[in-house]
């Protein structure tokens, strides 16, 4: 059997300019790296607080595979639970105020663990439309009853809950949406699963390091408590720079996705190192508000900006500062013609994003500069005009 079927849906891809392609870093992440031997200012890294290079973080990287080796070894349940990975799940314990917190190798594998830990068949889960796709994939995985509401509209959610019989029902957020960068209406959707009898689970991705008191999130940012939100997803491998993710909850939430979650048994712990940076990065971040407080200057200062020209940002208080094109040909085109003028910033297209709302995802970093940033205004201005 030949492949010549699979090469003509490639073929068709590029032809709807929906086709993907890796670039080759060959540098550290940063406001500037150098991507196919050329330098470029970057506006799409997920760093935002730029601590993935941070000397401090690399250092306790480094002194954590002099003293743990380089690899996990093995599963957490077998010889791979280091103390260096359960120091980190006691701080983040500390920094989220739960009682417990369980790593996962992954943002991905974290969702795909605890959805299918606590959902089976006879029961029923409710996701934002825009959520992540490892939420989406966990739904359907679980075999549970799936729906989605519209997206952020508590009242679509409260709907779907009332028709719903189940013996569980878990209602799923994105914190911070992560191709929209808007918040999740946090205190409605808790405030419908709590008169529905709903658990609510939030994955803060892009929300942890970024907003709260010190960086907490979103559930700290809305002032909401742990029966509110029982389920915390917080990803490691972006505002805090470098790899992983955990869940964090209570005692019995946790023991039993220890019991349960197949992406934690099945699999090598993310390397003991990691964990050190990751502690590294924890305690830079909590110690360092100026990250936060140039993150959200910086945010206001290229929201300002693009009003001033026109162009038409999302509604996003975070370092996610999408501009919306439409067709994914536009996209591309903008992508390019910023490329030529020496500026990475990558175009998000269907299906990550709804059919006809290909955009520019633009994502800032408390490490740009105010020069960076107007050098990013300049060239999108030019680059509209290089496409219109
Ligand atoms: C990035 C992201 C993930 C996946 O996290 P990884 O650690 O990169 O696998 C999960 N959920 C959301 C909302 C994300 O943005």
């Amino acid at each position: 059997m030949s492949f010549d079927q699979l090469q003509a849906e490639l073929d068709q891809r590029k032809r709807d300019h929906l086709y993907r392609r890796r670039r080759v870093l060959e540098s550290a992440q940063g406001p500037e790296v150098q991507v196919d031997g050329r330098r470029f200012l970057a506006f799409c890294s997920n760093d935002y607080l730029g601590l993935a290079n941070h000397p401090e973080v690399i250092a306790a990287m480094r002194d954590g595979a002099a003293r743990y080796g380089v690899g996990g070894g093995g599963p957490h349940l077998v010889n791979g639970h280091s103390a260096a990975h359960h120091e980190l799940e006691d701080a983040l314990a500390e920094f989220t105020g739960r009682e417990r917190v369980l790593l996962f190798s992954t943002g991905y594998m974290a969702n795909l663990g605890a959805i299918n830990a606590l959902l089976g068949k006879q029961d029923a889960i409710f996701q934002d439309r825009l959520n992540h796709a490892s939420l989406l994939d966990a739904g359907l995985l679980s075999g549970a009853r799936f729906q989605r509401y519209l997206h952020n509209d508590a009242d679509s959610l409260a709907q779907r809950l009332a028709k719903a019989d189940a013996r569980r029902k878990l209602v799923v957020t994105d914190g911070v949406f992560s191709m929209d960068g808007d918040l999740a209406d946090l205190p409605g959707l808790a405030l419908v699963a709590r008169q529905q009898g709903a658990w609510l689970m939030v994955d803060d991705a892009h929300g942890f390091g970024c907003i709260g008191r010190g960086g907490r999130g979103i559930v700290d940012h809305f002032g909401l408590g742990n029966d509110e939100v029982p389920v915390l997803v917080g990803t490691l491998g972006k505002a805090f720079g470098t790899a992983g993710a955990f869940v964090a909850g209570s005692e019995t939430l946790i023991e039993t996705l220890i019991q349960l979650a197949r992406t934690y048994i099945y699999t090598t712990s993310m390397p003991p190192a990691v964990a050190c940076a990751t502690l590294a990065s924890l305690r830079l971040l909590e110690r360092e508000d100026w990250r936060r407080e140039r993150l959200n200057s910086l945010i206001a200062r290229f929201r300002n900006g693009c009003r001033q020209l026109g162009l038409e940002v999302m509604d996003s208080p975070t370092p996610i500062q999408p501009i919306l094109v439409g067709e994914s040909g536009k996209a591309m085109a903008m992508s390019a013609a910023l490329e030529a003028q020496g500026i990475f910033v990558s175009a998000i297209r269907p299906p990550t994003v709804p059919a006809g709302s290909a955009r520019l995802r633009v994502t800032l970093s408390a490490e740009h500069s105010d020069e960076q940033l107007d050098r990013l205004l300049d060239a999108l201005d030019k680059a509209r005009g290089m496409t219109a």
